[in-house]
């Protein structure tokens, strides 16, 4: 049959950009084995090898950032100034793992009886990433940079509203000097990706997106006994303890909120505020919300606030923001659909966002805080667990040791800081518990998800 288009709007304007032809189920299968053919030669590479071809990847993103970031404001409305620096990042992302793999990756001895034994680490094969729009180049680096050291060849298939971005990426592992087909975009729709995984030339599949697509793609791996990494929802809570410097506890709560528009797996959405200081920090926050509001053209550096991603998108944010109100949320700013066209959603407090509420119950992936009072310490540990997901968290003290505390013990997420807002970093590993998912990215943990630990015993 023949594939279906892709096609892309500028969430700033509302006014459709391009149309891609995507690939047919044939086509995509075709190129699975293609990679797998690449796979042998790949595995065989040495680090250096390896590492010429991701530098240089490096290289050319820092040339072409602004092009880069041009595309992602065009696709998916992110604000160049914020474009430019996820480009930075995934530069550096590469840079590290060239730096790290061979060391991450390196026999380990082990004492035995006798002979001489030792454990190594292989290239399982192709690894399918399947890719999410709103870090629509970070998400890719971050699986594929590791993936690419460790000696596994990828097949990317992005989200259907970044085709451009999707083949970018390819564009850059081809520039880069990688072997033809260590890299490959696909480009089909998210319903047909589960049947892909059935293919033999597929050996292992990354996921980051929404709990649904991960249920999908775990069935589709389980039924075909695949690796797999997902990386899910999440709806981090962030502690504000009684003896928080609330002004600053505000700004982080702003920051960790307003990250990416909103619409981060990791940004802060629960504040959970113990009673004494509920009212001077939900305050504080709607202040600093409120300053964020300058909404603008993404393409001007001066923006920080874009358009979502799409004017669907933005309406299931306004309606968990109605259905919140309408179940007893108090609305202290934003929560109005400006009269433009475009993606537009200004930054939202809610205040009394407690169970049953959409604010409280759901992960909301746009500009809109919740704020939620808790008697005291330990109901706020409650409150914060008391989700479905598990992915960031924060505490907000001046106890630097009772934050820690709690952070490091208490806390049922697979990231907690204290006294700053969640974010990621290629040194430390990254993924949650629960529904927002399991196994790692970054760092040493994250390299070692798609390899044969092989225990080597020689006498
Ligand atoms: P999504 O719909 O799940 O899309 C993510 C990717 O999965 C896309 O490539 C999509 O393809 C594909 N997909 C969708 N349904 C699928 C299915 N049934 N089987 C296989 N693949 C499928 O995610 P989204 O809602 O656009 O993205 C936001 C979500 O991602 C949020 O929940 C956010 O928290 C999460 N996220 C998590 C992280 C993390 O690191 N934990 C990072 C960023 C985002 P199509 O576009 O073709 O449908």
């Amino acid at each position: 049959g023949s594939a279906p288009k892709l096609k892309t709007e500028n969430p700033a304007t509302g006014k459709p950009s391009r149309t891609y032809d995507g690939h047919t189920r044939e086509q995509a299968l075709a190129i699975a084995r293609q990679v797998r053919e690449a796979f042998p030669d790949w595995r065989r590479t040495s680090f250096t090898e390896r590492g010429i071809v991701v530098g240089a990847a490096a290289r050319i993103l820092r040339e072409r950032k602004d092009e880069f970031a041009r595309l992602m404001a065009d696709e998916m409305g992110k604000p160049v100034t914020e474009g430019l620096a996820e480009i930075e990042k995934c530069a550096f992302n590469c840079d590290y793992f060239v730096e790290n793999a061979e060391g991450f990756l390196a026999n380990e001895p082990v004492k035995l009886d006798g002979g001489r034994a030792y454990v190594t680490f292989n290239p399982l094969g192709p690894l399918l990433a399947v890719m999410p729009w709103n870090f629509p180049f970070w998400q890719v680096f971050r699986a594929a940079a590791p993936a690419l050291m460790a000696g596994n060849p990828v097949i990317l298939k992005h989200a259907s509203n970044v085709p451009g971005c999707a083949l970018a990426i390819e564009g850059v592992f081809r520039e880069a000097g990688a072997p033809d087909n260590v890299f490959r975009t696909i480009l089909i729709a998210g319903r047909d990706t589960a049947e892909l995984i059935d293919s033999p030339d597929i050996a292992a599949v990354t996921l980051t997106g929404s709990v649904a697509a991960g249920k999908a793609v775990a069935e589709a791996a389980g039924r075909n006994l695949k690796k797999t990494v997902l990386e899910l929802g999440g709806s981090d809570a962030y502690l504000v303890l009684e003896d928080a410097d609330i002004d600053h506890a505000a700004t982080v709560a702003a920051t960790a909120r307003m990250v990416n528009g909103g619409q981060s797996c990791i940004a802060g959405k629960r504040f959970v505020v113990v009673a004494p200081v509920r009212e001077a920090f939900e305050k504080a926050l709607a202040e600093k919300m409120s300053a964020m509001i300058s909404m603008g053209d993404p393409l001007d550096p001066a923006t920080k606030l874009g358009p979502m991603v799409s004017v669907k998108a933005r309406d299931e944010i306004h309606r968990q923001v109605r259905k919140s109100v309408e179940k007893g949320a108090r609305l202290l700013c934003g929560g109005e659909v400006p009269d433009r066209p475009g993606a537009w959603y200004p930054p939202t407090v809610l205040a009394d966002v407690k169970p049953g509420q959409p604010a409280y119950d759901e992960e909301v992936f746009g500009p809109v805080a919740a704020v939620i009072e808790a008697r005291d310490v330990e109901d706020a540990i409650r409150i914060a667990n008391d989700s479905e997901f598990g992915l960031g968290s924060g505490v907000l003290t001046r106890d630097i040791r009772r934050g820690e505390e709690i952070a490091a013990r208490d806390l049922e997420a697979g990231m907690a800081f204290v006294n700053e807002n969640v974010r990621s970093d290629p040194r430390m590993p990254f993924g949650g518990v629960k529904h927002s998912g399991y196994g790692r990215e970054c760092g040493v943990f994250g390299i070692r998800e798609f390899v044969n630990i092989k225990s080597v015993h020689v006498r």
